[in-house]
């Protein structure tokens, strides 16, 4: 089981989660409960650490103790949870990631789990107690402390699921996977399933109720994931959620299965560039050296001969290096000018039936012009569509996808 930060808040959704863990462990199930930090917890440590700035020159990178502050929010909750549920009566502990261990690499900030050996958890599970575990923790071999990025727990999560060989219940705010966000589209509806392939395109797109890398794992280790509410009291409403799943395991079939989006997406243009062969090579391996990852792109004829236009996306985090990569090159890629425009958004359509029809481009291309929606680039994969847009017009692109495909009536 795993409960994210709305869910851990305060200490009474805190008894609300213990109350529910109890509910299972009543039921005879053997549990290990991964938790979040309280909501809003890691944005204030994360300022603290900016607050504290980086290394002096000469000094080791401070990323390290990056993730020794902000892993700190999930090592309070879980030792919280564990005593309400000792209070209720239960056998329960804590487990910080270095305890269980939940061994990564040394990324900090964003580490990989390697390892989960569980020989020591499913000792404690067999001997009756209710293991309590930090999510987005983890530990380098080298014994320092890591954190999975941000959104990890649903991470750490699966990974402590296939560890154990347990199937894993996500618990959050939301009822389920929605056709989209429900904050944006009041008409999102519950999905009963969905496939790992959709659930990792909807993620990685930017629908943030899963984080994408918990879905890859779930995927790779065929763990079945359920994601459903934590505001609801045991046995008190139908809770049934969404089961991420194989694709066999689903038998209505819809062509779109979600709408999705992301705001974290800056595009960078630039005009006159040299139009030859290797120009677009040495640009983007400048880009890939400096790991920042390039999404969309787009490239044009300029009006004068010999040069070309060319737009691409990163993550907006990435742009200003993007850009101070591009400006340093300039006379080798030979542009005349770069601009940045960070005011933009990226929307997209997925679903695996998307491979078997027809018709599914144009019905989006035409929602987004009935509303007057001007496209910027667009990208595409087997199963999904992206388009980039002005972000403004976000909500009402969402609303109009969600229409055009039927999704309200799933
Ligand atoms: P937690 O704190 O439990 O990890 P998150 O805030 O990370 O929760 O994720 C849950 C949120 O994801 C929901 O409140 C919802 O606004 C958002 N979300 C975005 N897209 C979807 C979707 N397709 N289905 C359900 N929730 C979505
Ligand atoms: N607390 C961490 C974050 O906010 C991890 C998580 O909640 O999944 O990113
Ligand atoms: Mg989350």
């Amino acid at each position: 089981m795993k409960f994210g930060g709305t869910s851990m808040a305060d200490l009474e959704r805190i008894r609300r989660v213990a109350r529910i863990v109890a509910a299972e462990a009543e039921a005879g199930k053997r549990i290990a409960v991964v938790v979040s930090a309280m909501a809003g917890k890691t944005n204030e440590l994360v300022a603290w650490t900016d607050g504290a700035g980086r290394s002096a020159q000469g000094l080791p990178e401070s990323d390290d103790e990056y993730d020794v502050v902000v892993g700190s929010g999930e090592q309070v909750t879980s030792g919280l949870l564990a005593m309400v549920l000792r209070n209720m009566g239960l056998n329960a502990r804590s487990w910080m990631g270095w305890q269980v261990p939940i061994i990564t690499d040394d990324a900090h900030g964003k580490a990989r789990i390697e390892d989960i050996p569980p020989e020591r958890l499913s000792a404690a599970l067999d001997g009756g107690e209710i293991a309590v575990i930090p999510g987005f923790q983890g530990v380098t071999r080298d014994q320092r402390i890591t954190t999975l990025g941000r959104g990890g727990s649903d991470t750490s999560a699966v990974a402590v699921a296939a560890a154990l060989g347990a199937p894993c219940d996500i618990y959050t705010d939301v009822d389920g996977v929605y056709t989209t966000d429900p904050r944006i589209e009041s008409k999102a509806k519950r999905l009963a399933k969905i496939s790992y392939e959709e659930m990792l395109e909807m993620a990685s797109l930017g629908a943030k109720v899963l984080q994408t890398r918990s879905v890859e794992l779930a995927m790779a280790h065929k763990v079945p994931v359920r994601v459903l509410s934590s505001f609801t009291e045991p046995g008190e409403a139908e809770n049934q959620g969404t089961l991420v799943c194989d694709e066999e395991e689903i038998v209505e079939k819809r062509i779109v299965s979600g709408v999705a989006y992301s705001r974290d997406e800056a595009k960078v243009t630039l005009l006159g560039l040299k139009d030859d062969a290797g120009t677009l090579s040495s640009l983007f391996s400048m880009l890939a050296e400096a790991n920042v990852n390039v999404d969309m792109i787009v490239q044009g004829q300029a009006r004068v001969a010999d040069q070309a236009n060319l737009t691409f996306t990163v993550g907006r985090r990435d742009a200003g290096r993007a850009v101070e990569i591009m400006n340093r090159a300039q006379a080798e890629l030979g542009f005349e000018e770069l601009r940045v425009d960070e005011d933009v958004s990226k929307v997209s359509v997925v679903g695996v039936g998307m491979r078997s029809h027809v018709g599914v481009a144009q019905s989006m291309f035409k929602a987004l012009a009935d509303k007057g929606i001007k496209v910027q680039a667009v990208s595409t994969s087997e199963i999904k569509i992206s388009v980039l847009i002005d972000a403004a017009y976000t909500e009402l692109a969402v609303r109009a996808l969600h229409a055009a495909y039927g999704l309200e009536q799933v």
